[in-house]
């Protein structure tokens, strides 16, 4: 079984191809057999170090990358009772994803219908349970209100967009270039604000008449943390979701306050889909928007398992123009 892994922390680089054991499932799991697996920003902090003292996403080297995956269930372990071999299957959050099979827990798994391709799922898992999480319930957005969402043409930033256009949210976008404005514009973006070119602070606070928005979702960090902090309105949430551009190093409780009393979190999409049933829900609801013509998932580039370090480079370097797969098998 080939698998992709990692026996230090570092650049992609380090990304090797190995030859695995094909693994057996124990109780409670079920063996995968993958046609593909996304590519996500969370897989760059696993291989660089910056989460290997995560409890939440807790790691051993050597890892097989990878937290997002889709295929058809190969075998179940005992006491596996409500998936099957045969099952479409998708899920996140598990690492290991970037190999032909995978081994995951049971629980982890979303089956996925009969008019939902197993690329779409995949990219549904990680990337829209998160914009999911974000707009619907760590800050359900409302009519009416104005969010501030920087990397709007990425992964997140496209189906994000989306889900606040379908909360009757007004959407301010950020995103690296021109071409990327263009994309954000086509999912929906009231305003786009090339952040590259512009001073988006100032641009936020023309397009709101100096109030701000009721909520950032920054997933960018360092690069953007301070002048997004300036973008809320008073008494406004700062979702700090993400650190593309490096971490945060400190958050100065006096200086929530005196960017109006503002409420800081930073999130794990794990705390937001800690069980079946959550993940199951918030996966359905995705299905549910894309079946209904609401929801519309970019399927960007593919690579095979092998070239997984110039998938990786590609996310880094800011390529993405939505979700980038490796096609694993058919
Ligand atoms: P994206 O496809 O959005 O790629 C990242 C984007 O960030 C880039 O395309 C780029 O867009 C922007 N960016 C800004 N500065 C930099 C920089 N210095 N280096 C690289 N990229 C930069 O990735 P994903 O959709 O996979 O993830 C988006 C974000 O969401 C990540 O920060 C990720 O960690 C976070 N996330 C958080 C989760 C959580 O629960 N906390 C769960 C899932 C994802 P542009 O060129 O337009 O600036």
């Amino acid at each position: 079984v080939k698998a992709v892994v990692v026996h230090e922390y570092g650049d992609a680089g380090k990304l090797s191809l190995a030859d695995m054991p094909l693994p057996e499932p124990g109780p409670g799991e079920a063996l995968v057999r993958q046609t593909v697996a996304g590519l996500n920003f969370i897989d760059i902090y696993v291989r660089s170090g910056l989460y290997a003292k995560s409890h939440t996403y807790a790691q051993t080297l050597p890892v097989t990358l990878g937290m997002e995956g889709a295929g058809v269930v190969a075998a179940v372990g005992e006491d596996v009772n409500d998936i099957r071999p045969g099952d479409r299957v998708a899920y996140c959050l598990e690492l290991g994803s970037y190999a032909e099979y995978a081994l995951v827990p049971a629980w982890k798994l979303v089956k996925v219908p009969g008019d939902i391709g197993l690329d779409t799922a995949a990219a549904l898992m990680l990337q829209g349970s998160t914009a999911h999480y974000l707009t619907h319930s760590l800050y359900p957005l409302q009519p009416g209100e104005t969010c501030l969402l920087h990397a709007g043409a990425g992964g997140v930033g496209q189906l994000a967009i989306q889900l606040a256009k379908a909360r009757g949210a007004t959407v301010i976008a950020t995103v690296g270039t021109g071409e990327k404005a263009d994309i954000a514009r086509a999912r929906g973006a009231d305003h786009v604000v090339i952040y590259t070119q512009e001073d988006f602070a100032a641009r936020v606070a023309d397009i709101t008449g100096g109030q701000g928005v009721h909520v950032v979702y920054d997933s960018v960090g360092r690069a953007t943390f301070e002048h997004s902090l300036k973008c809320l309105r008073r008494r406004g949430t700062m979702v700090s979701f993400g650190a593309a551009s490096g971490a945060i190093e400190a958050v100065s409780p006096l200086g929530l306050a005196e960017a109006g009393s503002v409420f800081f979190t930073r999130p794990h999409l794990a705390d937001y889909i800690p069980d079946a049933a959550a993940r199951r829900e918030r996966a359905g609801d995705l299905f549910r928007l894309c079946r209904e013509g609401k929801l519309t998932v970019t399927l960007d580039r593919r690579w095979p398992l092998a070239e997984a370090a110039a998938a990786q480079r590609a996310l880094e370097g800011r390529e993405s123009r939505g979700k980038l797969l490796l096609e694993i098998g058919k």
